[in-house]
């Protein structure tokens, strides 16, 4: 039975084309991003903790850090990454240190609550019927004044949510789903982040109201997932931590290219085409603004000779330039303040129709965004047809764009 956890949904929401890599065609890349290898190394050291309570064995501060970087000499090799070039490895390795010695010093000696579960497997049907499974793994579950059951997570990123986001976390809500019920005389079910970078403790409690919902859009992603036929890439600032790049058809190219020597680097077919191909844009927009001042005064020109000479029609040797002036009537275009009480005033003379147009453009637009309701979007398509449309878009490159 397919079973999805909240790592996997997210990937789906960040790029389905890594979904499609990872989940799909179950495709394993030997790097990993220093982010999450310092992550794992805290994760592990905090856990040795709460295990050795357990057996009423007390850590100093100096053993776990010992520990903490034996587990990072153990695991290191060349395939993790360090993507922001202005660190170095020591610069994590020192930043994980600093998140467990904040985190003992705060909780020592660790008596606030019964440590219930370390790295607790949860795997519960979102709807059983349709076959809808949750799974995931809770860092710590631990029980505080007999009645009160607690989630906690270690996170190490590098940025601080806001009561609003974690209010709408998922992840930890999962969990909150996979453990009701497991206990008796539970009473309230507590959800507790702690941003270890920060020392900063995050709470929040799910009402089942808010559950529900939750399991309902979890339950349009699943559908969403399930349906989709092409699972686009969707390029973001997340591409550079990415360990698909090297497979990905908006970033492949650049890894390619990257990875050759300086000398070869010109050569490469891509790199001299996408080269050649702004030199001449840019030659082209040079010419094309000279050209264009330049008509412009030449029709001034024409329009001088016209006037003072009293003419309609001036002749070159293979051409005659007709001059003609007159007086149109214009009508304010949209955006135009009057633009909104001209189209009140057709529309109450019943004239709209006439005048109106559609615009293909914007309606392939709103239904692209599913922006109409599926089954009027659907009845529309029927008049669609569908084109291959070739474009090439420049853009600058960005530093670690
Ligand atoms: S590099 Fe970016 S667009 Fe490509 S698969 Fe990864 S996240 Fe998606």
């Amino acid at each position: 039975m397919p079973a999805y956890s909240h790592s996997q949904l997210s990937t789906y929401q960040t790029c389905p084309y890594q979904y499609r890599l990872h989940y799909i065609q179950k495709i394993k890349m030997d790097t990993e991003g220093i982010e999450a290898f310092m992550g794992s190394r805290v994760h592990d050291a905090l856990e040795k903790l709460y295990r050795d309570l357990k057996m009423t064995k007390l850590n100093t501060l100096e053993e776990l850090l010992a520990f903490y970087h034996q587990c990072w000499e153990k695991n290191w090799s060349e395939s993790v990454q360090i993507i922001r070039k202005e660190y170095h490895a020591e610069d994590y390795r020192r930043l994980g240190e600093k998140c467990i010695t904040d985190y003992y010093k705060r909780y020592y000696p660790f008596d606030q609550g019964r440590t219930l579960g370390l790295e607790e497997t949860i795997y519960f049907p979102l709807e059983e019927e349709k076959g809808y499974w949750i799974r995931g793994v809770i860092d710590r579950l631990a029980l505080s004044d007999h009645s009160i059951l607690e989630i906690h997570d270690y996170k190490t990123s590098s940025r601080l949510p806001t009561q609003g986001d974690v209010q709408s976390d998922r992840q930890l809500a999962f969990y909150q789903m996979g453990v009701e019920g497991k206990w008796k005389d539970i009473q309230e079910i507590k959800l507790i982040w702690h941003y270890l970078a920060f020392d900063v403790e995050v709470q929040s409690l799910r009402t089942p109201e808010e559950l529900q919902r939750l399991r309902q859009e979890t339950m349009e992603l699943i559908k969403k997932i399930e349906s989709d036929r092409d699972f686009s890439p969707q390029e973001s600032p997340l591409c550079s931590w990415c360990d698909y790049q090297s497979l990905c058809p908006k970033r492949r190219h650049r890894i390619v290219a990257e990875s050759l020597p300086p000398n070869e680097y010109l050569q490469e077919e891509g790199v001299n085409l996408v080269n050649r191909y702004v030199e001449l844009k840019e030659k082209k927009g040079i010419l094309i603004g000279e050209i264009d001042a330049e008509l412009a005064r030449v029709e001034e020109a024409l329009f001088a000779y016209a006037q003072r000479e009293e003419l309609e029609a001036i002749y070159g040797s293979d051409h005659v330039a007709k001059i003609k002036t007159e007086m149109k009537e214009k009508y304010p275009l949209k955006g135009d303040p009057n633009r909104k009480a001209l189209d009140e005033f057709i529309k109450n003379a019943g004239k709209w129709m006439e005048v109106s147009d559609l615009n293909p453009w914007m309606l392939a637009r709103i239904l692209e965004r599913g922006g109409w309701p599926p089954t009027l979007a659907k009845k529309v398509k029927e008049f669609s047809t569908v084109e291959k449309n070739r474009s090439i878009a420049l853009s600058k490159l960005k530093e670690r764009d």
